[in-house]
């Protein structure tokens, strides 16, 4: 690799971006402009560093399609001029950012890695550091052929995942997410260790594709024992509704009651793409192990097997949004796109 690597850093709030006014206590935004002043160990790093801040930074729990299609946007407008895009990201909702990027930006042969931390960058404790370094060097490294990343990652506590893979699992330990169906793409110890093996490698060479076609007239409904049909049927028979997903029991089991399949039924003849997601937060759905699946996979519903509800949300929006015809959604959404799922 002859040149220094360019790196865009796109600041969208969370605590990450944050430092503490002492002795008050207060949390106020973190200044992207002179981040090299504030954080002068990323000098050391290889890399030409340039940064772009959302105008009104925002906590995570705002985030909304209008912020995920401004970022693809931002990262479509510069995707030329730098070899790696780092997404600073508030915890909570990372991982449904992570995805839907996973979707909007079809064919990226750069990484684009979202960070965050648990505490203030300006904390003596702070988790943030580590987590800003590390992403920067990841989203840097090159080989002769480019990129050696070329998918939408998150990094935190020592781990870089397949973003589509993850959920925020804790909001206390530093690691606070996992990726229990697939491998982690890189650990960072004494070494950064990437498994170039587990890496995203997409099929087509082209250039990349911005889509920011979403549809959100999409929901989630967990099912729990004893659930009231007065509860769960207008969910299922909600004219506007155009996908849901449906949090299921183990492998993929819900009850065998009448009222339930019917509505599901109806549901899914009327054209709702009702995808069957485990409400586990590992392993799959394998609908007909268990009586209690057989008549979900009769209707049929859409086998989520192992995507993350996150995923699957993010998957209908774009699909939805893309227009896919109804006979080809359940064959598409079955279908590994960006590494989202395990494929039989
Ligand atoms: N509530 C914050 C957010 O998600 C937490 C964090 O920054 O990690 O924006």
């Amino acid at each position: 690799m002859e040149s220094t690597p360019k790196i865009l850093l796109i600041y969208t709030g969370g605590t990450i971006g944050m430092v503490r006014d002492y002795p008050s206590g207060t949390l106020r935004a973190f200044d992207f402009k002179n981040l090299l002043q504030q954080i002068p160990e990323l000098r050391q790093l290889e890399c030409d560093i340039h940064s772009v801040a959302f105008a009104n930074p925002l906590d995570s729990s705002n985030m909304d399609l209008q912020h995920w299609r401004q970022l693809a946007r931002l990262i479509a407008e510069h995707y030329g001029r730098f070899d790696g895009f780092v997404v600073l990201h508030g915890s909570d909702t990372m991982s449904y950012t992570a995805s839907a990027l996973s979707f909007m930006l079809e064919d990226l042969a750069k990484p684009v890695i979202l960070t965050g931390s648990q505490l203030p960058i300006g904390d003596l404790r702070t988790d943030a550091k580590e987590n800003l370094i590390t992403t920067i060097q990841l989203a840097a490294l090159q080989d002769k052929d480019g990129p050696v990343i070329r998918e939408v990652c998150l990094y935190f506590e020592y781990k870089l995942y397949r973003g589509n893979r993850t959920l925020k699992v804790n909001t206390e330990h530093f690691e606070a997410f996992a990726s229990p169906n697939y491998p982690e793409l890189a650990v960072s110890g004494v070494h950064l260790n990437v498994h170039r093996d587990r890496l995203w490698k997409s099929q087509r060479k082209g250039g990349l594709k911005v889509h920011t076609e979403l549809e959100n007239r999409i929901g989630v409904l967990k099912l729990f024992p004893g659930m009231h049909p007065d509860w769960v049927c207008p969910v299922l028979e909600n004219q506007q509704l155009r996908g849901l997903v449906l949090e299921t029991f183990g492998a993929g089991n819900a009850p065998t009651a009448a009222w339930l399949l019917e509505a599901l039924e109806a549901a899914v003849k009327r054209g709702m793409h009702i995808v069957n997601v485990t409400q586990c937060a590992g392993g799959s759905v394998l609908m007909g192990r268990y009586e209690t699946s057989s008549g979900l996979r009769d209707i049929p519903l859409i086998d989520g097997r192992d995507i993350t509800t996150e995923a699957a949300l993010a998957k209908l929006m774009y699909l939805l949004g893309a227009g896919v015809a109804p006979r080809s959604f359940k064959t598409i959404f079955e279908t590994s796109l960006r590494g989202e799922l395990t494929e039989n």
